[in-house]
């Protein structure tokens, strides 16, 4: 049997367990680091097939991870799984289909291989949007002796090898002196005309900012009375880049235009770094490229977006500078439906949504597999990580 026929064999054996997890976990959202429901629902369904279970820290305790061992002398690899919601809108990224496909492809991948599988784990990462869960938990050891690295996203199309943004967030806190804004305005220091000349700066910055780089941001505080000259004002940015460098040359173009809007104001500046960020995603391309071909003959085709376009930020960008890794996404929604909609919610748990899971799935499976029985697969996908 041709390793996609046993992929799609075990894979569609799995199809009403893992639906079944994809819609409980959809069913009860749950934010950042609060992924209790979801954390249970898993390691309950990976310890039920055998795998042994290492569960979060008092830090950390919606991690886990599911370990099946078939042989102890070959590689390890790890399926990721996600499962957080987003504020309000609930599974809008549609993490409940990340978790249900990392079950299914681990466990068809267990029943496939048998003894001739290495140590494989499903390390369940809490808290990817915003919380950086990952973060913690490289620095914690979770992927100490981890291989390579892989999962898949839904998406509004399917692209095997996509880049992603580093991004931070920063707080400008500026502070001047109130004052009465008509009987004496010249007493006071306008901290809001701070804020305003900030956004000023930065949009004419722009021009001069790295290709695929961003920059966003959002007035926290603007004051508090028409008739109060501002002593207080507050903006947040999230600033991105598509290389650490250039990431770093957008963070020292806007807290330079801080800086600017400061000195012209007279207020005093506090910048506050937010210390969770996330470096790029660098996809291992070695990998990406053995997935393209398992998606493509399932019948995922590549919606032929470049991968340094339409992209966000994710904690696997820090995990990428460590470990080779790989963040397909599969379409599950029209390409106009984008994530963290109300549209793209429906999606994740709409019948054409779930077969593209499967599809995903079946790929994620194979390539996993052939992590573990071709040698000289892994090395080529080391070698391209060293390099
Ligand atoms: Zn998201
Ligand atoms: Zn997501």
């Amino acid at each position: 049997m041709s390793r996609l026929t046993e992929a799609k064999k075990a894979v569609s054996a799995l199809v009403p367990a893992a639906s079944a997890i994809s819609r409980r976990i959809f069913e009860k959202p749950e934010l950042n680091f609060e992924e209790v429901f979801a954390a249970e629902a898993l390691t309950e369904a990976f310890s039920a097939e055998g795998f042994k279970i290492r569960r979060g820290t008092k830090k950390l305790k919606t991690a886990f991870e599911a370990k099946w061992t078939g042989n102890k002398n070959g590689p390890t690899v790890a399926i990721l799984a996600e499962y957080d919601a987003l504020p309000n809108i609930g599974h809008a990224c549609g993490h409940n289909m990340i978790a249900a496909s990392a079950f299914a492809s681990a466990v068809a991948v267990k029943r496939i291989l048998g003894e001739k599988c290495g140590t494989l784990k499903v390390i369940g990462t809490p808290a990817e949007e915003g919380g950086g869960g990952k973060l913690y938990m490289i620095k914690d050891g979770w992927f100490k002796g981890v291989d390579a690295a892989l999962m898949v996203h839904p998406a509004n199309r399917n692209r095997a090898i996509a880049r992603m943004l580093a991004v931070m967030e920063l707080e400008f806190k500026f502070y001047g002196k109130a004052s009465h804004a008509a009987a004496h305005p010249d007493k006071g220091i306008n901290a809001l005309d701070a804020v305003i000349t900030l956004f000023n700066t930065i949009n004419a910055m722009r021009q001069q900012t790295p290709n695929f780089s961003r920059v966003h941001g959002i007035i926290t505080h603007g004051g508090d009375a028409p008739n109060i000259i501002p002593e207080f004002a507050s903006a947040k940015f999230f600033v991105r880049g598509i290389t650490v460098s250039d990431f770093e040359m957008m963070l020292k173009k806007v807290i330079t235009c801080a800086k600017g809007a400061a000195q012209a104001t007279g207020c005093r500046l506090k910048t506050v770094k937010n210390p969770i960020f996330y470096l790029p995603f660098e996809p291992n391309r070695t990998m990406g490229k053995v997935f393209k071909g398992y998606m493509e003959a399932v019948g995922l085709k590549d919606g032929g977006v470049a991968e340094n376009l339409e992209i966000g930020s994710s904690d696997i960008g820090n995990l990428s500078q460590v470990v080779p890794a790989l963040h397909p996404e599969f379409c599950v929604s029209d390409p106009e439906v984008v994530n963290h909609s109300r549209d793209f919610l429906k999606a994740v748990v709409s019948k054409k949504g779930e077969g593209a899971m499967f599809k995903a799935a079946t790929a994620l499976t194979a390539t996993v597999c052939d992590l573990f029985t071709k040698p000289e697969f892994l090395k080529a996908v080391r070698s391209e990580f060293a390099s």
